[in-house]
């Protein structure tokens, strides 16, 4: 279980420097010291016409911003700006004193790439307001350092809700720029098939609207393909309406792990777009007995609840049922900040889930790994390939696998434990990178099929050319194929 870290010293008071205390094995590591500009002093709060808060270390609010949900960072400046032209402020200090970059909308980079060491961590934290900008049509403007909790509960009491993911304090600036996958999926596709323009500050200063008539490769490159290409500084969705929904975990005797895979396959295959689910199997770990999990969500609709739901309880020895109608807020969990050790996090989407691919996961998660499997299609699958740069809308499923290693485990126990995921990816056609704990350029490689992925470094040459956007998984300027530019290669998370 992942618990979220409180974030409370937004410039309220004391609080300790993660300098002074143990650092977090788990991403520390994860800073490329060879990108550029790191390692060079900077830490000056008068320059430039920087606004907003501006904290050096010691600072009251600088230890929440170096440290990030896998990371601590020792960044040399913290600029927290309260519009674009602080981004751009901020952006140009960052330039002329040749700080390494980082942005920071949630915190919850799997790559920990939001903080670094000396260098300028570009905190949205205050660009958080979640505006209902027309209500005829449920726009919603979400500045880009809210989190998914803060704009479900404000969208709530106007009956509108989006499809995000499922942890409340996710950023909506490193999800929905990834494409974003969530308890909605099937209903409402990614977050970014519901983006109707963004406002995206470039790598040169300039506040650009990007959208389906203006910047519309920008747009297009920013739906899928990461903070490569400017700072997102608010996006603008068409909200869903969504009250209530029907959701809860079923868990099950995971004594015949293949056979309840199959099942709950084959009812997914069947059911309506508006169910999407996942199925958890958990090793015994901690302590812990092993568990199978389905968790789901569900939107009323004609095929109703007993009939969309229902048979979900007979596809194998349930233990507990808890699936409940909620305001759809209340979905949305709270992840608490893992211990120190390494996480390894790897995805993959499948064209089909067929025996083969079943049985390659069944045998990670006997192999004492964690496996969820994530239901895609519907209306997902309808966005053709080539709308956004997410491309892979032919996947039935998304399956993640997660372990946590011992603070001092190398490279080894790590490929190690990965060993049995080999056989799952090979069966995969493409890889989530906001899910991927790892950013080799074989992962941009299976991210972005090459049309895309030539797309994309388009885009990055026109937009950001310096690639002072670069840590992050990183399309290099130009480039047409993945692992030509900036070095990106970096230890596991
Ligand atoms: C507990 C947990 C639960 C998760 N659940 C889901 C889920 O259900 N569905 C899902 O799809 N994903 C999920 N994720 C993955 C999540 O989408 C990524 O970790 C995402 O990067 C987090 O965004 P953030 O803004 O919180 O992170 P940050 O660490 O702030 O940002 C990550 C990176 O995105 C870039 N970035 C962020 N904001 C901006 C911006 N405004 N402009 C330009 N670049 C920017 C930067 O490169 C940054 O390093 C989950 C992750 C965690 C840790």
């Amino acid at each position: 279980m992942i618990h979220e870290p409180p974030r409370t010293d937004q410039g309220k008071g004391p609080r300790k420097d993660p300098s002074n205390g143990p650092r977090n094995h788990a991403r520390s590591d994860l800073i490329d010291d060879s990108l550029p500009g790191t390692g060079r002093p900077g830490g000056d709060r008068s320059a430039d016409n920087l606004s907003g808060d501006v904290l050096l270390p010691g600072d009251d609010g600088y230890a929440d911003a170096a440290t990030t949900f896998f990371a601590s960072g020792k960044p040399a400046i913290v600029v927290r700006p309260r519009d674009a032209a602080g981004v751009t402020a901020a952006i140009a200090h960052a330039r002329r004193e040749g700080l390494a970059l980082s942005v920071r909308s949630g915190g919850h980079g799997l790559l920990g790439a939001a903080t670094n060491d000396d260098g300028m961590v570009l905190d949205l934290a205050h660009l958080d307001t979640v505006e209902l900008v027309d209500p005829v049509n449920r726009v919603v403007r979400v500045g880009a350092g809210a989190t998914w909790g803060r704009t479900m509960a404000t969208l709530a009491p106007h009956g509108l809700g989006l499809t995000a993911g499922d942890t409340a304090g996710v950023g909506v600036g490193g999800l929905t720029l990834g494409g974003g996958i969530g308890r909605l999926v099937r209903k409402h596709g990614l977050a970014v098939d519901n983006l109707v323009a963004a406002r995206v500050v470039t790598a040169d200063g300039r506040v650009l609207v990007a959208g389906p008539d203006e910047h519309a490769d920008l747009f297009w490159a920013i739906r899928g393909g990461g903070g490569n290409f400017g700072v997102v500084v608010s996006f603008d969705f068409v909200a869903a309406r969504i009250e209530l929904v029907h959701f809860g975990s079923i868990t099950y005797r995971p004594d015949d792990p293949e056979r309840l895979v199959t099942a709950w396959r084959d009812h997914m295959r069947a059911a309506p777009d508006s169910l999407t689910s996942t199925l958890a199997l958990v090793p015994p770990m901690f302590g812990g007995s092993a568990a199978a999990t389905v968790t789901l969500c569900y939107t009323d609709d004609a095929v109703g609840p007993l009939r969309a739901i229902g048979p979900l309880r007979a596809i194998g020895q349930v233990l507990t049922d808890n699936v409940r109608v909620l305001p759809y807020p209340d979905v949305l969990a709270d992840a608490h900040r893992p211990p120190g050790g390494r996480l390894l996090s790897r995805n993959t989407l499948v064209r089909a889930l067929d025996d083969d691919v079943i049985e390659a996961a069944v045998a990670v998660y006997r192999g004492g790994t964690s496996v969820v499997l994530r239901s895609l299609g519907g209306a997902f699958g309808r966005v053709p390939a080539d709308a956004t740069a997410f491309a892979h809308r032919d996947a039935e499923a998304m399956i993640v696998c997660g372990a946590f290693l011992p603070p001092d485990a190398t490279d080894a126990d790590a490929d190690a434990v990965l060993a049995p995921w080999a056989a799952v990816a090979r069966q995969g056609t493409g890889v989530y990178l906001n899910f991927q704990g790892s950013d080799a350029a074989a992962d941009l490689a299976t991210a972005y099929p090459p049309r895309t992925y030539a797309r994309l470094a388009e885009a990055k040459r026109r937009y950001d050319p310096d690639n002072v956007l670069g840590r992050n998984h990183n399309i290099a300027p130009g480039n047409s194929a993945p692992g030509n530019g900036t070095p990106t290669e970096g230890p596991d998370q």
